[in-house]
């Protein structure tokens, strides 16, 4: 991590020499101070996005109209934004006009927590006006500024406080929490897909559990979607990996969920994960076999659900589960398309016009050679078919 600084470094040089300042800014500072892995580091500079361009060579622009670019140095993408003002307010800005720049100031006065609006320059010292080595210190999590203006300019925080109680382990200081609890029905104003990602990270905390706790306790839990239709105490007590494995835990739980999955504007691959989980559990609570389980379900939501059915109550036929995990490796069949024989066969194997009777007839193959009483294997089934199935005007018939 210290290769990251030492990158960064070389990048506040080259801002420098073009006589502009910079400084580490935001999470990295908080992560080196608290000596914890740094991911990634990002700069703040007076040079504005055009300026910071003709500066590097490699350079991407992300979000030029927030004043961010991002500089590749070594390959490895650095976050370059241009001093960034807060609200119209700038009476209250804390200066030391000797050192720092007031619009530093500024930049970290807009930030939402504390420990988050600590600035480091190249030669690792600490800019820190609103003391967040305090904050990290006590493990509190704070508002910079009054929490009540800071939630009502962006609701968001509300939930980052719960997140960063989460992945931190910190507690959120009285008055900031009273502010959350104030402010919590604002978060409905809040674009889903920021909750979400703000959600999963809480999700990647050690401390969860006290997390989930706060959301409920807060009575925030009311405003997110999806969530607020979740019973308060089996959202307690679930034991979830990740955000996606709470959504599978509740729908199971309780079915009418399922509908608000698509609230959450997850990804369809997530939505589809969620929804085959629940009929996953369905099929095994209404004892469908192993080998149909096995063949309808794909290996990741059979593993899932073992997983989940081990750390929660959910009812499940574990043996079912595991049965269905273990045959499916030799199953003859993944799908229809395996089979030896498709429509155009049939079609002409009975010398008739195609219709449903097709997809019926395909049904009972499957079937059979998924059973393994038929080999797959073109003429064992239409030998079988020949022998077996009837096919009248109206419907079709399997003959023992
Ligand atoms: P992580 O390690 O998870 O990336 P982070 O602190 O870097 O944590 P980000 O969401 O990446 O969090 O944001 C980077 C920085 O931008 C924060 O440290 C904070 O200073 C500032 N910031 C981010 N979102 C907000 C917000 N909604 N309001 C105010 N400041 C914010
Ligand atoms: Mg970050």
């Amino acid at each position: 991590m210290m290769e990251l600084f030492k990158i960064g470094e070389t990048i506040i040089k080259k801002l420098n020499n073009n006589g502009f300042e910079a400084y580490f800014v935001g999470g990295c500072v908080r992560d080196f101070y608290m000596k914890k892995p740094v991911h990634d580091v990002d700069i703040a500079t007076d040079a504005k996005p055009d300026e910071i361009k003709n500066i590097f060579q490699k350079t991407i622009d992300v979000g030029v109209e927030h004043g961010t670019i991002i500089v590749m140095a070594e390959n490895i993408p650095f976050e370059i934004t241009t001093y960034r003002a807060g609200g119209t307010d700038a009476g209250n800005i804390r200066q030391d006009p000797v050192l720092f720049s007031s619009r530093l100031n500024e930049d970290l006065e807009r930030r939402d927590f504390t420990m988050n609006a600590m600035a480091m320059s190249k030669d690792m010292t600490y800019h820190d006006p609103f003391s967040g080595r305090d904050a990290i210190e006590k493990k509190v999590i704070i508002t910079v500024g009054e929490p009540d203006d800071r939630f009502e300019e962006d609701p968001l925080r509300i939930i980052r406080a719960i997140r960063f109680m989460s992945v931190m382990k910190f507690s959120i200081e009285p008055s900031t929490e009273y502010s959350m609890i104030q402010n919590a029905h604002t978060v409905e104003n809040v674009s889903v897909e920021r909750i979400v990602s703000e959600l999963k990270k809480t999700y990647s905390g050690t401390g969860l559990k006290q997390a989930k706790q706060k959301l409920v306790q807060t009575h925030l839990i009311k405003y997110i979607p999806f969530l607020k239709y979740v019973n308060p105490d089996d959202y307690l007590q679930s034991v979830a990996g990740d955000f996606l494995d709470e959504l599978i835990i509740q729908s199971v739980k309780d079915v009418s969920l399922i509908k608000s999955i698509n609230d959450l504007k997850i990804s369809n691959a997530e939505k589809d994960f969620v929804k085959n989980s629940r009929s996953l559990f369905k099929a095994v609570t209404d004892g469908e076999s192993p080998r149909k389980i096995a063949y309808h379900y794909h290996e990741d939501v059979l593993i899932k659900f073992i997983k989940l059915g081990r750390g929660n109550e959910l009812n499940l036929n574990m043996t079912a589960l595991n049965d269905a995990l273990s045959l499916q490796p030799s199953l003859t069949i993944r799908s229809k398309k395996d089979l030896e024989i498709n429509g155009r066969h049939l079609i002409a194997l009975y010398n008739m016009k195609s219709g449903p009777w097709i997809k019926e007839c395909l049904n009972i193959i499957e079937n059979e050679v998924l059973f393994e009483r038929v080999n797959n294997n073109h003429d064992d089934i239409i030998n079988w078919v020949k022998r077996h199935v009837e096919i009248g005007p109206e419907s079709i018939k399997v003959i023992e």
